[in-house]
């Protein structure tokens, strides 16, 4: 299987990044090649614009998804955002991991989704949700928050995570045909002590090394 892995944090000894390293560590041991886009790392600028390309369609008017399917078209798109979506074509399984902020991806991964998830490339034309250019893939949110768990549930101080994570789930990986596995979450390890924290690096250990059996949410629910 190859899985292609989705990172975002500022600070590469965040929980975040135990988190990317028991994964990376986790699936190779299984035998899985694994691909990491550390977009910190990268520097990956969460801005669109002309620079997601090296053609233009209409050099009078960026309306953005036009300038996608003509890149599709005529291989245009610049060398990062081109090197991703390889990465996603290649993948089997993609995990993003990220910290939840304002409910959200941060930025960068936003933006990443904002510049990769391009028209024509990877989704239209009737290419949608279980006929989507990703059909037969699968996807996997693995986040932290701040907040503990019962902050999350649906009669909680935030409210269920679910309706949280589901214009990330239905909008973006759903949309582009990924099935799409319950999310893996980690509530408020800043607030645990080091054992505490140590467990739920081994909770997910235990969780990936199940992945090849895990059934996805039906579409729908989520
Ligand atoms: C802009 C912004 C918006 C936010 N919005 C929200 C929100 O909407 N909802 C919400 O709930 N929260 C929110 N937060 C809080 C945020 O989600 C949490 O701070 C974050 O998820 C915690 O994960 P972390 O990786 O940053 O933890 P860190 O603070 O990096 O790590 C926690 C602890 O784990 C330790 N650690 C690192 N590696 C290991 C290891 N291998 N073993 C054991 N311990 C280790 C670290 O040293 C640290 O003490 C927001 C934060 C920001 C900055």
């Amino acid at each position: 299987m190859n899985i292609f892995i989705v990172y975002y944090h500022p600070e590469p000894k965040s929980f975040n990044g135990a988190l990317r390293d028991t994964a990376v560590t986790t699936l190779e041991s299984q035998g899985y090649t694994v691909r990491v886009s550390d977009l910190h790392a990268q520097d990956f600028s969460p801005i669109s614009g002309r620079h997601n390309f090296t053609t233009v369609q209409n050099e009078n008017y960026f309306k953005q998804q036009l300038e996608e399917i003509h890149a599709t078209e005529s291989g245009g798109f610049s060398e990062g955002i081109e090197t991703e979506l390889k990465n996603l074509e290649w993948c089997d399984l993609m995990i993003w991991q990220f910290p939840l902020w304002w409910f959200g991806l941060p930025a960068p991964l936003k933006g990443w989704v904002d510049r990769v998830f391009a028209m024509g490339r990877t989704y239209g034309n009737g290419k949608f949700y279980q006929d989507g250019v990703f059909k037969g893939k699968r996807a996997m949110l693995s986040l932290t928050t701040g907040g503990p768990e019962a902050a999350y549930l649906p009669d909680g101080f935030n409210g269920d995570i679910m309706g949280i994570l589901r214009p990330i789930h239905r909008g973006m990986l759903a949309f582009v045909g990924f099935d799409v596995l319950p999310p893996h979450i980690a509530y408020g390890p800043a607030h645990l002590d080091d054992s505490e924290r140590t467990q739920l690096l081994a909770d997910y250990e235990q969780r990936l090394l199940k992945l090849e059996t895990e059934q996805s949410l039906t579409i729908g629910t989520y």
